[in-house]
C-alpha cells in the first residue's frame, strides 16, 4: 500500500497552475476547492453578471469553485443541517 492519494492532495496545492487551460473540447477552469479542471459551462459552474461591457452587454463571471465544491466552500452552514438546533429553534418559538 502506499499514500497515493495523499500526496495527489498536497501536489496540486502547492504547484501554480493556470486558472484556465485550453483542451481539445474548448475552456477549462480551475476548480480552487477540488483543484479539478471542468468546462466553462453552466453546468460545471455557478454564474454572475460581472462588469457591464464597452457595447452594453455584462460579461458572464464564473465562481471560483465548482457547483460541486461551492456549498462547501461558500456555504458550508447550509451542508451541516444539526437536527438538535433546528428541533430547539423551532420548539423555543412555539413556546408561549
Ligand atoms: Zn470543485
Amino acid at each position: 500500500m502506499n499514500d497515493q492519494h495523499d500526496n495527489k492532495t498536497v501536489d496540486w496545492l502547492e504547484q501554480p497552475r493556470p486558472k484556465y487551460i485550453q483542451t481539445d473540447l474548448g475552456k477549462e477552469k480551475l476548480c480552487i476547492e477540488c483543484g479539478e479542471y471542468w468546462p466553462l459551462d453552466h453546468e460545471f459552474w455557478f454564474t454572475y453578471s460581472g462588469k457591464l461591457k464597452k457595447d452594453g452587454t455584462k460579461s458572464t463571471c464564473y465562481e471560483a469553485a465548482c457547483k460541486s465544491c461551492y456549498y462547501i466552500r461558500y456555504k458550508p452552514q447550509r451542508l451541516q443541517r444539526p437536527k438538535n438546533s433546528i428541533r430547539s429553534y423551532h420548539e423555543k418559538g412555539c413556546a408561549p
